[in-house]
């Protein structure tokens, strides 16, 4: 069954990891998808692995480097993608970072970067998609936080306190908009091998599968399949909701 026929997505940090993998699975259903990201070599690859799995030739695919961050480069962005689109079905905030470091040794800069990329980037394009998606009265919001945003993490109160906003930002803005026919869920993802986690060990990452009670970690497809279910018309009556992709890690 290809679920997103006819249906027009944005994925922010589409470039890699998770963002590409929801992307790939889009395009897999039938959907025209946008991606948006920071690098351009990264974006010609993302590009041209969505073109190998969409389902037909005449479904576009497409990249634009924007800076999630800010604010001018995503309005204008957007403005670029809605003289081409007339209107967008699907939004993913994906786009994310870490800075990670002790509180009493975190910078300003530390802070300041992870919240902006994070977090200010949801007020950034919902504010303006919300308005046509409002307009259409139709519309899926999907924005990726963590379990980290859920149980905190030591090292991590900067990536922890822009995980917990997108939360408290997507539950209120479904508050706003559900009424109009548009869903805001979030997916938490728990440990997801990802250029993100590429840095750690692979002793490390065995010990971390160890505490997970699935006993390993995820991969940026089971992210993708829960981000498919979010887009699609099978959970019309799901918004304000927070779904953990993390093999039972929330339960530890
Ligand atoms: P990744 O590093 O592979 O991908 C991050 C993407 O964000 C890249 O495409 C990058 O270009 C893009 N990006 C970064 N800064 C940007 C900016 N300023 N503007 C536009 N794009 C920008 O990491 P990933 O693991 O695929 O992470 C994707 C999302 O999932 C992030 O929000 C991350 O916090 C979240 N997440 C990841 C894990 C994990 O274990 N990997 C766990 C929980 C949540």
């Amino acid at each position: 069954m290809e679920l997103l026929v006819g249906k027009k997505a944005l994925v922010t940090g589409g470039t890699s990891g998770i963002g590409l993998e929801i992307a790939k699975v889009f395009a897999e259903n039938g959907a025209d998808v946008m991606i948006f990201g920071t690098n351009a070599q990264r974006a010609e690859h993302a590009i041209r692995e969505i073109e190998k799995v969409r389902k037909a030739g005449s479904q576009e695919v497409s990249s634009e480097l924007v800076n999630v961050a800010c604010c001018k480069e995503v309005e204008e962005a957007l403005l670029r993608l809605f003289s081409r689109w007339d209107h967008l079905d699907i939004l993913v905030n994906n786009a994310g970072i870490t800075r990670d470091n002790l509180l009493m040794k975190m910078s300003e800069e530390e802070w300041d970067e992870v919240l902006a990329v994070n977090l200010k980037s949801l007020f950034n394009t919902c504010r303006i998609v919300s308005r046509q998606m409002v307009k259409a009265k139709a519309g899926k919001i999907i924005n990726i936080s963590s379990v980290v945003g859920l149980t905190g993490n030591a090292g991590q109160v900067n990536y922890a306190a822009s995980k917990s906003g997108m939360i408290g930002f997507s539950k209120a803005l479904a508050h706003e908009i559900s009424r109009k026919g548009i869903c805001v869920n979030c997916i938490a993802p728990g440990f997801i091998d990802t250029p993100m986690t590429a840095t750690l060990s692979d002793k490390v990452k065995q010990e971390l599968a160890e505490k997970i009670p699935t006993k390993r970690l995820g991969t940026s497809r089971d992210i993708a399949h829960a981000a498919l279910f979010l887009a699609s018309h099978l959970s019309d009556y799901v918004t304000g909701q927070v779904l953990a992709v993390d093999g039972g890690m929330v339960l530890c």
